[in-house]
Formats: C-alpha cells, sequence, structure tokens
C-alpha cells in the first residue's frame, strides 16, 4: 500500500503534522487492518518529542490501535476480513528466547515496537496515527464483540500495562492497592483492580478528580499534595502501582506499603530520585516495574473486559487536534484518554 495517510513528528520539536507513508503488501502471515481508532498514550509524546533519547525521526506514534481486517495472507487462520481487530505495542519479536516461548514478548531483546523501531527486514515501523497499518497475525488480538472501537483502544496499552502487574502481583480480593496518578494508565489500573476485586485508593495531586475515582471503583481519594496523607496512609497498601510521568519522591510512597508490599512503576521519567534503603529494608518492600504485557495476556486482558464491560473513559478527537492534545494531556487536562477518530484522517 502506497501513499498511506499518516501524521508524524519530523524531529523533537516540531508539532505532528501530515505525513504519508508505505506499507508492505500482506505476506502470507499479515493481516491489513483499516485503523477506525487510535489512542494516545503519553510514551507517544516521550517519544515524539525525544524525551528518552534514541527516537529516530520521522516518527508516526500510536500504540493503541483497533480497526477491522481488509485484507488476509494466505496462511492466517486466526482471521477474517471484517473481524475487528487490535494491535498494541509490539509487533514482531524473535519468537525463540525464553521471555518468547513463555509469552512475554515484550521483555525479549529482539522485539519490534510499533513504531519508532525497526522490523526484521530493515523497514522501520510507523504507528497507528495513520489509516491503515499490515501486522503480523500473531500479534494482532481479537476485540470483544460487546465492546465499542473507540473505548478499546486504549485498552491495547493503558489497559495490558496495568493488567499485567496487578495480576503478577495478585490484586484481588482482600488486597489493598493504591493507584499514583489518575491518567490514561491509572484511570484503566482503578477499573481493573476493582473488577479483580481489591480494594483500590487513588493518591492524585488533588482531590479535582475525587468523584470520578469513587465512580470507576476506588473506595479512598487522597491528594498527595497534602503532607497529612504520607502520615495517614503509612504501611497500608499491598500494592501501589505508579503510573506517574514525572520524577516523584518514591520513598514517600514507599512507606505507605505494608511489610512485603511492592510499588511497581509504569511510568518512565526520564531522571529517578534516590532510592532510601531504609524505606526498603525496614518492611522488606520490593520496588520494581513491568513493561506493557504480552500478546496472550493481552488477549486475556480484552475477554477480561468483554466479561466485565469495562472500557476506557474516553474524550474522542480528530487527528488534527493531536498537538492540542498533547499539551492538555501534560496538564492532566484529559478526561482520561484521548482517542483518535480516524475517519477524520481519511476524509481530510
Ligand atoms: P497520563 O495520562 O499523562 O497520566 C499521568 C498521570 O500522572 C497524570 O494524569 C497525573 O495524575 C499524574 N501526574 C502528572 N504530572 C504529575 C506531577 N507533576 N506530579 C504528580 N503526578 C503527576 O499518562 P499515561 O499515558 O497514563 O502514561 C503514564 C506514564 O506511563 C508515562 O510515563 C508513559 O510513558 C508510561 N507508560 C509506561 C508503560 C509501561 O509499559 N511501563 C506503558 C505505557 C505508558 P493526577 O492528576 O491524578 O495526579
Ligand atoms: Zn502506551
Amino acid at each position: 500500500m502506497k501513499n498511506i495517510k499518516a501524521y508524524a513528528a519530523q524531529d523533537a520539536h516540531s508539532p505532528l503534522a501530515p505525513f504519508t507513508i508505505d506499507r508492505r503488501d500482506p505476506r502470507a502471515d499479515d493481516v491489513e487492518i483499516s485503523i477506525t481508532h487510535c489512542g494516545v498514550c503519553h510514551s507517544d509524546v516521550h517519544q515524539a518529542r525525544n524525551e528518552w533519547g534514541g527516537s529516530v525521526f520521522p516518527i508516526v506514534p500510536g500504540h493503541e490501535i483497533v480497526g477491522v481486517v481488509t485484507k488476509v495472507g494466505s496462511s492466517v487462520k486466526k482471521f477474517k476480513v471484517g473481524d475487528r481487530v487490535g494491535v498494541g505495542c509490539l509487533v514482531d519479536s524473535c519468537q525463540h528466547c525464553q521471555s518468547c516461548k513463555e509469552g512475554l514478548e515484550q521483555y525479549c531483546d529482539n522485539s519490534v515496537g510499533t513504531y519508532n523501531a525497526v522490523e526484521k527486514d530493515g523497514s522501520r515501523t510507523y504507528g497507528g496515527y495513520s489509516t491503515a497499518v499490515v501486522v503480523k497475525e500473531s500479534f494482532v488480538l481479537k476485540i470483544p464483540d460487546n465492546l465499542s472501537m473507540d473505548g478499546v483502544a486504549p485498552l491495547l496499552c493503558a489497559g495490558i500495562t496495568t493488567y499485567s502487574p496487578l495480576r503478577h502481583w495478585k490484586a484481588g480480593p482482600g488486597k489493598k492497592v493504591a493507584v499514583i496518578g489518575l491518567g490514561g494508565l491509572g484511570h484503566m489500573a482503578v477499573k481493573l483492580a476493582h473488577a479483580m476485586g481489591a480494594e483500590v485508593t487513588i493518591l492524585s495531586q488533588s482531590l479535582k478528580k475525587e468523584a470520578d475515582g469513587k465512580r470507576l471503583g476506588a473506595s479512598a481519594f487522597y491528594a498527595t499534595s497534602n503532607p497529612d496523607t504520607f502520615t495517614k496512609l503509612q504501611s497500608t497498601f499491598d500494592l501501589i502501582i505508579n503510573t506517574v510521568s514525572v520524577e516523584l519522591d518514591w520513598n514517600l510512597y514507599l512507606n505507605l506499603l505494608k511489610r512485603d508490599g511492592s510499588m511497581v512503576l509504569l511510568g518512565i521519567p526520564n531522571t529517578a530520585p534516590a532510592v532510601q534503603a531504609p524505606a526498603l529494608i525496614f518492611g522488606r518492600r520490593s520496588l520494581a516495574g513491568s513493561l506493557i504485557g504480552g500478546i496472550q495476556e493481552t488477549q486475556e486482558m480484552l475477554d477480561f473486559c468483554g466479561k466485565h464491560g469495562i472500557t476506557s473513559d474516553i474524550e474522542l478527537i480528530n487527528m488534527n487536534q493531536i498537538n492540542e492534545a498533547y499539551e492538555r494531556m501534560l496538564k492532566g487536562d484529559v478526561r482520561y484518554r484521548f482517542v483518535i477518530d480516524m475517519e477524520s484522517l481519511k476524509k481530510a
């Protein structure tokens, strides 16, 4: 496919603008997808602005992709034309290392990101801020029939990135889970942990989103701008999910863990604070991190969301509103995920 419409950043300091890309013709094991919606993740901003270093421009961001199958390769078994499908942060991996064998493709040293990465054939990957994409069958997900496409898009990154650690650290009945930051990832963490049966507390900068937080499934909501929060909640949580995209004083939060509790980092600021050893040692606490989720677990998460009727709370935007959406996301002014209606780009 030639001259596919897309939006790209040409360098770290320019706004995103119209761009055209080519997509390969489907190989035997490929699925061609007409993109209907794409979620806007904070990682898109980090990479479009080269905040982590190593971005290769031009970048077409977008790894919360949903759409409809328009063509399948000759050996494709799981999908047919017309199916509703999703693509998340990965489009390939080595498929034979220990992580791949265990369905943890995100930890494969040779995994291929949906954008800002290089395919095995040497071509660059371009993401979902575009009208169509071609992806290997084994990296394409099925979308449950009862869920709306626009609300599902953010599940492909924000959903799986929070589902995976909640499962790994066994969130469920009898467990107290705190979520730091009520943004795209944070609001999904609240919905999913609540659906798993855990007791959820939100730690947000202010009390502005308290009513939303309770509606999303939290039983308690605290402002981190109030120092009393950190005395009141000492030694309270089994698990803290940290979704904040900027540097925070982790020591304050580690002290909110019970004995043997864990704080899992999901947000990826480019600088990190010094951790005080006693905050970990007195209480045998753990500080951990977690990266998105594997393909099998992503399908499990989508099916879990289908069963529980869970989608993301979204604000639908047109493609040409993307730069404004980035600015609003940086100010925390989004409830709770921007999703691009790709019809707007197809028509443009
Ligand atoms: P987001 O929608 O912008 O949410 C981040 C939230 O952090 C904000 O809504 C805000 O919540 C809080 N926050 C922002 N600035 C803050 C500050 N100065 N102090 C304290 N809290 C602040 O972003 P997102 O899309 O959820 O992504 C969050 C982070 O996760 C990003 O760094 C992203 O790159 C990363 N990420 C990681 C993975 C992974 O695999 N580990 C996957 C996807 C994304 P409140 O207003 O409630 O405080
Ligand atoms: Zn993401």
